[in-house]
């Protein structure tokens, strides 16, 4: 069975398409980036590992992306679009709606009453998805909810202390996201230590970020909430804020509610934080070490941020056995892996710094005296979706 796994952007797509009955093999994957001008980058990479790339091509939507990428497949890949099993997506807010799910016209509905909370990620999907039913008009396509792994989270760990009757007629909880990712590395652990009863703090750390604490593969808690803009600092996006820090800025300050919302979302974070150095780590990794007091202040506060929720986990786990890093900034870098654990030894919490700042992904970072073990783990969101999907898809055949 071939599933394509396609994530999608405002001004991207990413595509892998995997043969799931002989070892979950990349067939083919590739992408367009500057999608919605008129000079954008199309790239492909078939499995014996030819990229070819095209540069100034006109996609004023993602349906020239689309079209590009099939077109692809079907030059390297498969012979006809029969032979691709279905489409699944990474679907990120559906409220209520959670899972893997059919993206029928009513789920792609439901989606859209949740665009405001998830205004980055929601509308390119929705968009996407409906331009591949027009492309691809009898291929199954498939999201898997980056909600779902929290779903099991209880209700004081969900909701928020706001009149309960308004948080249940309007769906409004902590629902957390980065589930895929979550789901990856924590099985990833488990498989590693040869135990599923474990306590895991998963810190999923990239563009945007956020931390889960999972008690026997089930999320208890993640710094996430109803939407994407709170927890630990994200690249350009805030983290945590006293939301009265908003009715000052509306009522006070004179900015209108669209203009604070974008700042939230595009101004804030590393970026905010930094004084607008940069939106990417590796850009304020430099200018700190370049004496940039700024910067320095924005790389402490990101890693204090996760610091924080490190030991709060370990509170609402009594303990915990595996921390794992993954994400691009969780990945590669050794300084916020370093400021993060710092001073955490009256846990158990002990770093090797010198295995720190060689870690490959794969690899045991702690102290041989740190009872918690910790892992730096390239996640594989992608395999969970592709896994999902082909599961909805074999138990649907199997009804019917
Ligand atoms: P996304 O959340 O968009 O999927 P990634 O998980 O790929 O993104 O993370 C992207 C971020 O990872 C970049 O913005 C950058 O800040 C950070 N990053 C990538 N490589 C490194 C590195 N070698 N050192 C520090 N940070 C890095």
């Amino acid at each position: 069975m071939n599933v394509l796994i396609c994530n999608v952007g405002s001004t991207s797509l990413k595509y892998k398409l995997f043969d799931m009955d002989h070892g979950e093999h990349v067939l083919a994957s590739g992408g367009a980036e500057r999608v919605g001008t008129d000079k954008s980058i199309f790239n492909h990479r078939n499995n014996i590992s030819s990229t070819a790339w095209r540069n100034d091509i006109p996609m004023p939507t993602h349906r020239e992306a689309i079209s590009e990428m099939l077109e692809a497949l079907l030059q390297c890949a498969v012979s006809s679009l029969d032979e691709i099993s279905c489409v699944g997506f990474k679907v990120v807010h559906g409220g209520p709606v959670t899972g893997t799910q059919y993206l029928t016209e009513d789920v792609l509905r439901t989606m859209e009453s949740f665009n405001s909370v998830a205004p980055a990620h929601n509308p390119p999907y929705i968009a996407a998805v409906r331009q591949f039913r027009e492309l691809m008009p009898d291929t199954p396509l498939i999201g898997s909810f980056e909600t779902a792994f929290h779903s099991g989270m209880s209700p004081e760990a969900s909701l928020y202390s706001i009149p309960l009757e308004i948080s249940r007629k309007y769906n409004i909880r902590r629902y957390g996201f980065h589930g895929a990712s979550h789901e990856y590395m924590t099985d990833w652990v488990s498989e590693t230590m040869g135990r599923s009863d474990l306590r895991i703090i998963s810190c999923h750390l990239g563009g945007s970020g956020s931390l889960a604490a999972v008690r026997n593969g089930v999320s208890i808690d993640t710094t996430m909430g109803m939407s994407l803009q709170c927890g630990v600092l994200h690249n350009n996006r805030i983290g945590d804020i006293d939301p009265y820090v908003i009715f000052y800025l509306n009522e006070k300050c004179g900015m209108d509610l669209p203009d604070i919302k974008q700042m939230l979302q595009t101004e804030s974070g590393l970026y905010g934080l930094s004084g607008g150095i940069s939106n990417d780590l590796r850009d304020i990794e430099t200018a700190a070490e370049q004496g940039n007091r700024d910067a320095e202040t924005a790389l402490n506060a990101y890693a204090y941020t996760v610091k924080k929720y490190i030991g709060s986990y370990a509170a609402a786990l009594n303990g915990v056995d595996a921390i794992v890093f993954g994400g691009g900034i969780g990945q590669n870098s050794s300084t916020i892996r370093r400021l993060a654990l710092d001073g955490l030894d009256f846990m158990g919490i002990a770093l090797d710094e010198s295995k720190n700042l060689a870690a490959l992904a794969g690899e045991d970072i702690s102290a041989e005296r740190s009872h918690t073990r910790i892992f730096v783990v390239e996640t594989n969101e992608e395999l969970v979706v592709a896994r999902k999907a082909m599961q909805l898809l074999l138990r649907n055949s199997t009804h019917r």
